[in-house]
């Protein structure tokens, strides 16, 4: 029997794995989740010595059970192969008594290389398994990160075309140039006047209106996600926490069923959601720590119960984590709600109409496996400085929101189990904050110059994916408001 996935807002729609990637969003604006969440049947102490493709493999067959497993090694193999600088893939450091989990070993040095690198290969699987013959549109709104990874993803990929959207003013220089130079006739990257929440909520609208959908099905397109609400791209997330659970074992860091705690730097809330997937599964994973920047809208919801998204959006060091509307929530509100669409769908309601909802006490006692922290510009900063000059070891402007947030954790004095601090970018991202943040002398200097110099202060060789840009030249100009947004992607595909 398939493991079916449903609509968070409705029972009713019920699809297979493939379709559900090939979706992206359910038609009722919902988001797809697991009818149940599959346990591991091999115990962490089983799956030591195997390699990350290994581990990849026995975590994503359990949840996409319609893929064949030669369908599903080969999309493991194109994905985690030389466009990781690393043969483990998800390295960990272990830098006085934290555990890093290095996620930014992919082509753009972020996170978001671990799922991207394998959309594109899970989502052309899924269309050939059912039968699609249009050319699938992907569309985006990126933070900064997402942007580029998908970008990388779907370059070349023959049968899909990507569509970007991204604020202008609201990501680093790197991730600006690593997007409007992206080569490939199939991309198409744009810049919204305005910020991520609008162009989340002006892709949203497009997914949601049938007028477009039945116009692109007569041109032969139709539009899908790889934003991190596709279950393609959760499911790859699930993977690194086993991986990393598991290589700690081997390495004798974690005595058998030892519980880790895992603080995971959160934005649209994606990331940690795998860790609690990867929870449910029988990892023994003990707290997780939410870490959030100045827009704490997801700590004041841990602490309160209510989610507000009515307040000033600032912008921070840390952009990929500059978020009021955390979607991926939605799945661990529909858990909490007792799996019941439609509570769920009026709390999703009441966020849309009146921007804030409130769970009931009952719902609150099923978040205790959660602890929401922030961390200040100052205390992020400072982080970075402090472990700079304690240990050498350099972390980007997120990770550093992390790991800030992992010591209040510890502060709290909750429990001592050991740390594992997700480190979602590489320094070389966010070369200016960083560099800021140990007190070198910036001004005057642009991003690749002190790239430069991060390399010899850290003694870290300048990655790949920033060589690549300091020269190439921008092909991508077009800016526009978010409510210009669906024209701008019709003329991209030539439908008007
Ligand atoms: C996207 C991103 C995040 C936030 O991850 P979510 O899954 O959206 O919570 C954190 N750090 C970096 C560097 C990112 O790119």
């Amino acid at each position: 029997m398939d493991l079916l996935y449903k609509s968070t807002r409705n029972d009713d729609i019920k699809m297979t794995a493939s379709q559900a990637i090939l979706k992206g969003l359910s038609d009722d604006g919902g988001l797809f989740v697991p009818e149940y969440i599959p346990r591991l049947d091999m115990g962490p102490a089983e799956l030591v010595n195997k390699s990350y493709q290994e581990i990849a493999y026995e975590v994503m067959r359990l949840f996409l059970t319609d893929f064949t497993e030669e369908e599903l090694k080969d999309c493991i193999r194109k994905a985690y192969d030389e466009k990781f600088d690393t043969p483990e893939i998800a390295p960990i450091s272990k830098v006085e008594d934290t555990y890093f989990l290095e996620l930014f070993h992919g082509a753009t040095i972020a996170f978001k290389d671990m799922a991207l690198s394998i959309l594109p290969h899970l989502m052309t699987t899924a269309a050939k398994k059912n039968g699609v013959d249009n050319e699938i549109v992907i569309l985006t709104a990126t933070s900064g990160d997402t942007g580029k990874a998908a970008l990388a993803g779907f370059a070349g990929v023959p049968g899909t075309r990507i569509v970007v959207f991204y604020p202008k003013d609201g990501v680093s220089p790197i991730q600006e140039k690593q997007m409007v130079t992206q080569k490939g006739e199939n991309t198409f990257v744009v810049g919204i006047q305005g910020n991520f929440d609008d162009a989340q909520s002006g892709v949203k609208a497009v997914f949601g209106d049938k007028a477009m959908a039945e116009e692109m099905d007569r041109a032969g397109f139709q539009f899908s996600s790889a934003n991190s609400i596709n279950i393609g791209r959760l499911v790859p997330q699930i993977v690194y926490y086993v991986y990393a659970y598991v290589k700690l074992l081997e390495n004798e860091e974690l005595l058998p069923e030892e519980e880790l705690n895992v603080t995971v730097p959160t934005g649209n809330f994606g990331n940690i959601l795998a860790a609690y997937y990867a929870r449910e599964m029988g990892i023994p994973i003990g707290k997780l720590v939410c870490a959030s920047n100045e827009n704490k809208v997801l700590y004041d919801f841990f602490e309160t119960g209510t989610y507000d998204r009515n307040r000033e959006f600032i912008l921070t060091s840390s952009p990929s984590m500059d978020i009021l509307i955390s979607s991926n929530l939605e799945r661990l509100i529909y858990k909490i709600a007792g799996e019941d669409a439609g509570r769920c769908k009026e709390f999703m309601e009441q966020l849309s109409s009146g921007g804030r909802y409130a769970v009931t006490p009952q719902m609150r006692e099923e978040l205790s496996g959660f602890a929401g922290k922030f961390a200040t510009e100052e205390e992020t900063a400072a982080k970075i400085r402090e472990v700079y000059e304690d240990t050498g070891y350099v972390m980007d402007t997120h990770t550093a929101v992390a790991a800030a947030a992992a010591d209040k954790y510890r502060e709290s004095g909750q429990d001592n189990r050991k740390m594992l601090v997700v480190s979602t970018a590489s320094p070389f991202k966010f070369t200016r904050s960083v560099m800021e943040a140990v007190g070198a002398d910036c001004s005057g200097k642009d991003d690749f110059a002190l790239a430069d110099e991060l390399s010899k202060l850290s003694g870290m060789d300048i990655p790949r994916a920033v060589e690549e840009i300091r020269t190439a030249p921008v092909v991508h100009q077009t800016v526009c408001r978010p409510d210009e947004m669906k024209r701008v992607i019709s003329s991209f595909l030539g439908i008007q």
